[in-house]
């Protein structure tokens, strides 16, 4: 069992960055609630952590400290940025990461700049800094800054749902390539899968017929026939004309 620790910055007393009605506690919250529920639906063997659930304050340390406790295999910690001119995604590793961190932020800044293609977001680039979430944290970790709040045109872009869809989904496509997670088997086929011992609608009337006189004995309507059932049938409707 895979765990993945996600930090959702900010909380409680400290909005973050706030700006065209947007605060940035709010949407990494809701960013970080999305990739829990989408990477434990669709991967086998993930157990996804969380800094916070709700709207509260914690201070750094906790942060860390909790998830080097956990023992989590990695972390990744969310942002909304503020105050960078033209806006854009980046990521940040820590400034003398160990390789699997740098391997954690090339998936994810590709996973999630993929993701946001279709939105025109300006691509910061992968960066390092001696920030305190990817400094501290035992495990692989990567900070990512989802777009800037006080720039108007990625203002826009958190305030539709497809836009945070996208970040959650390049997140988790990210992350659960780094781990080498298993999807789950598609349900589809289960679901579509009948139940021999039940006689479809549209055969039941003829299935009845049939029965009754003494063609087919009324088990399995659903099962497929063979050559010998079939002769057998064959020779049971010959016998009736002769009567
Ligand atoms: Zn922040």
């Amino acid at each position: 069992m895979k765990k993945v620790w996600i930090d959702a910055g900010h909380g409680g007393k400290d909005p973050g960055a706030t700006a065209n009605g947007l605060q940035e506690k709010d949407i990494v919250l809701k960013v970080s609630q999305g990739i829990q529920q989408q990477l434990e639906a669709e991967y086998e063997g993930v157990e996804v952590l969380m800094s916070r659930n709700t709207d509260v304050s914690l201070e750094l340390s906790d942060r860390t400290n909790k998830a080097n406790r956990a023992g989590a295999d990695i972390l990744v910690s969310i942002h909304c940025n503020a105050a960078g001119g033209s806006g854009g995604f980046e990521t940040f590793r820590f400034t003398n990461a160990m390789a699997a961190s740098v391997a954690l932020q090339n998936v994810l800044h590709r996973e999630i700049m993929s993701a946001l293609k279709p939105y025109g977001v300006t691509d910061r680039g992968q960066k390092s800094a001696n920030l305190h979430m990817v400094r501290e944290s035992k495990m692989p970790a990567v900070l990512t800054e989802n777009l800037f709040v006080d720039v108007a045109k990625d203002a826009g872009l958190l305030k539709r749902q497809e836009v945070l869809h996208a970040i959650i989904q390049g997140h988790v496509t990210g992350i659960a390539n780094h781990l080498g997670l298993k999807k789950k088997e598609e349900t589809t086929v289960a679901k579509s899968e009948r139940d021999i011992n039940v006689v479809s609608p549209w055969a039941a009337p003829a299935w009845k017929a049939m029965t009754d006189q003494g063609y087919v004995d009324g088990s399995r309507p659903g099962a497929p026939i063979t050559r010998e059932e079939m002769a057998v049938m064959m020779s049971r409707f010959i016998n009736n004309q002769h009567k």
